[in-house]
């Protein structure tokens, strides 16, 4: 089965991680939100992206899900010190990849070449793509103005209300080279349980129509997300947060939706949305939960299609 996959950071890497455990590299491309990208300390920061590498190259902090295992902070204490803006961390060892991209951008390389190169430097063997190599910045609009996604997420804590989201860019922003074929090339697209707000809905909107089956797994379960502000800002819309708001939210999309089993009772209600409904474990803890929701939803896959 010739999958491609889009994912956000953490939720998305770990079905990502799953997917890639049974699926050959020839069979999976991953493509990833890269709205949440900012400049921070002159640095070019793609917090989605580097998750998803990271955690594909077993290099994750498994505790946050983001950043890298086994990291040290010098020199963040050291910019601390010296009174440098201190609300975004960077580790010592994940700086290094910010500073290198850095450094190739400016010499003019774009974000997917060096994703590659840094990419097969971590041993990653499928191929993981920025959704595009122009900049689009998600703007959350709030009842305090509007913010930068990473000003919202980790300066202010996700507090200020959301009224909506702003997508800057996205109208000149071209998918990135390789994911025009990849989903050329695929049997089906997965939509990885990531923030549908401002994980997913900037890659649809850079990558445009979509004439392959799609399937997407709920990041909400038992109206709640396991990590991350998505639930909060469907009640701040006015939707009840549930895997029924998901489906609904991709309704247009979806051949088939994978929703947990605490949510079981939505079954039917998302079925009458038109589309097919796998219930099952999606709260991936371990390893194990994330090759196994994978072969359950490419199984699922391959039984619609
Ligand atoms: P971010 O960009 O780092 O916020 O990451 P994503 O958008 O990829 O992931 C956030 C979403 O992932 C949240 O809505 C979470 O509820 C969801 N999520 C995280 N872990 C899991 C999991 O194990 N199972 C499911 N179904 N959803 C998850």
């Amino acid at each position: 089965m010739r999958i491609t996959a889009l994912a956000g950071g953490v939720g998305g890497a770990k079905l990502a991680h799953g997917l890639a455990q049974i699926l050959l590299p020839e069979n999976l491309t991953i493509i990833v939100n890269t709205g949440d990208d900012f400049e921070h300390l002159g640095l070019y920061i793609c917090p989605d992206l580097d998750t998803v590498c990271y955690t594909l190259a077993g290099m994750a902090n498994p505790e946050t899900g983001w950043g890298r295992a086994g990291e040290t902070w010098n020199a963040m204490t050291n910019l601390k010190r010296l009174g440098a803006p201190d609300w975004f961390n960077l580790g010592d060892s994940d700086l290094a990849t910010h500073i290198e991209r850095t450094r190739r951008l400016k010499e003019g390389q774009t974000l997917s070449q060096i994703m590659r190169d840094f990419c097969k430097a971590w041993g990653v063997k499928h191929a993981v793509l920025p959704m595009s190599d122009q900049p689009v910045r998600t703007i959350v609009e709030t009842e305090e103005g509007d913010l930068p996604f990473q000003e919202y997420f980790v300066h202010r804590r996700c507090e200020p209300r959301v009224q909506g989201f702003r997508f800057e860019g996205v109208g000149a922003a071209e998918p990135a080279c390789g994911a025009y074929e990849a989903l050329q090339s695929a049997e089906a697209v997965i939509i990885c349980p990531s923030n549908p707000w401002v994980s997913i809905d900037p890659i649809l909107r850079v990558i445009g129509e979509i004439d392959k089956p799609v399937f997407a797994v709920s990041p909400i379960i038992g109206g709640q997300t396991v990590k991350g502000p998505a639930a909060k800002m469907y009640r701040e819309l006015g939707i009840e947060p549930s895997a029924l708001a998901v489906a609904k939210h991709y309704r247009s999309l979806l051949t088939g939706f994978v929703m947990d089993s605490v949510d079981a009772q939505l079954a039917e209600e998302v079925q009458g949305l038109n589309m097919r409904v796998f219930v099952t474990n999606t709260l991936m803890k371990s390893l194990d939960d994330r090759m196994q929701l994978a072969k359950e939803v490419v199984r699922f896959i391959g039984e619609a299609i």
